[in-house]
């Protein structure tokens, strides 16, 4: 079974956060229109799925009720003060009109991503417009309103099964992590960047994800976080991923393969300081492809809409097995050599022990 579905609902791409505001919905347009331009809809294994609503129950899965009214009453009346709920008109995540009914949506089509996989019916299913993995379960963050990450993983494991979760967005997975601190049976590793950033003199967004961050009680060891150094270049990240998620994927042996995909890791991105390229991302993702259970994968961050277009379009075709046209791939991308090179592989080198230290034995 090879067949890849592909969530697709125009009113997720038309919304508008804020007319200055980094996250354009209407990015997945291009993923969307180079998909179909490449034919990739045509392929007999490929499925393109509608999104549904997600219920009210399902994201209480994750989010408090009083969350959900207050995000309910932005969405009606989006001018009045929701503070204190982490919405705020010129702050990271701003009350909008129309924001719970199409914050269903993008909750719904991971929902009809992981429905497909459980069925069989699919081996993988992308939402782009999901992976919103900063929200928690009393406050929007970070661009983030439903966390439909945490909402699938925390719905699959009440079904009994063992979930692992990967986020390689250049953010901290922080409200996923937070949903499963306190069990085993949820495996999250997020890599991503960490640390202090002097330009901004304050740390980088959200400031959580260091290694010691590694769960409590039944969850000790089974939130895994590779801290990487601002600048991190494509070989270094490769070197990380590769000594860190399939070694703890072989062991862990997940029921499912759960993965955020944000590429604001990619080194056009203007909001962060990895340097993720094309080629980088399609070693990564094809390892996942490489992972023997059903695998529900999202979108995430991704501010350089050049870059969300033609990576998302690579990933979608490899979770097609289809080939990948060289246009989609960096033409030119960095490699660090010299002092830097050595500089960056020392801290990449100390994140990677970070992480292996801190996972479950
Ligand atoms: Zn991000």
């Amino acid at each position: 079974m090879t067949a890849a579905g592909f969530v697709w609902d125009p009113r997720v791409a038309a919304h508008i956060y804020r007319d200055d505001h980094p996250l354009k919905p209407m990015r997945l347009i291009g993923v969307r229109d180079t998909l179909e331009q490449l034919r990739a809809f045509a392929r007999k294994d490929a499925r393109v799925l509608a999104a549904r609503a997600a219920t009210r129950a399902e994201i209480e899965r994750i989010h408090d009720s009083d969350y959900v009214a207050a995000v309910m009453q932005a969405s009606r009346d989006p001018d009045d003060d929701y503070g204190d709920w982490g919405l705020s008109a010129w702050g990271d995540t701003p009350p909008f009109a129309g924001m719970h009914e199409v914050s269903l949506l993008t909750t719904g089509g991971t929902l009809v991503a992981m429905e497909e996989v459980l069925s069989g019916r699919l081996r993988v299913a992308f939402n782009g417009s999901g992976g919103l993995h900063h929200a928690m379960r009393r406050n929007a963050s970070g661009f983030c309103i439903y966390n439909d990450p945490a909402i699938v993983c925390g719905l699959l494991a009440d079904r009994g099964m063992k979930v692992a979760y990967v986020d390689i967005d250049a953010h901290h997975g922080d409200g996923v992590q937070a949903a499963f601190y306190e069990t085993d049976q949820v495996l999250t590793i997020s890599l991503h960047q960490y640390g202090f950033v002097p330009e901004l003199r304050r740390m980088f967004f959200p400031g959580t994800g260091s290694a010691d961050e590694r769960g409590t009680g039944r969850g000790a060891g089974y939130s895994i976080n590779v801290a990487l150094p601002a600048y991190t270049d494509g070989a270094a990240y490769v070197r990380a991923f590769d000594a860190v998620v399939p070694p703890l994927l072989e062991r862990y042996r997940p029921d499912v393969l759960v993965t955020q995909q944000g590429i604001d890791s990619h080194f056009e991105d203007p909001l962060t300081h990895l340097m993720v390229s094309t080629q980088a991302r399609e070693h990564v993702v094809r390892s996942f492809a490489a992972t023997p259970c059903p695998w529900v994968a999202m979108g995430g961050g991704g501010y350089s809409l050049d870059a969300v277009r033609r990576t998302w379009s690579m990933e979608f075709l490899i979770m097609l097995g289809a080939p990948i046209p060289a246009e989609l791939h960096d033409a030119d991308p960095p490699e660090w050599t010299g002092d830097r090179r050595a500089r960056v592989d020392a801290a990449v080198d100390a994140a990677i022990t970070g992480a292996l230290d801190a996972a479950w034995t």
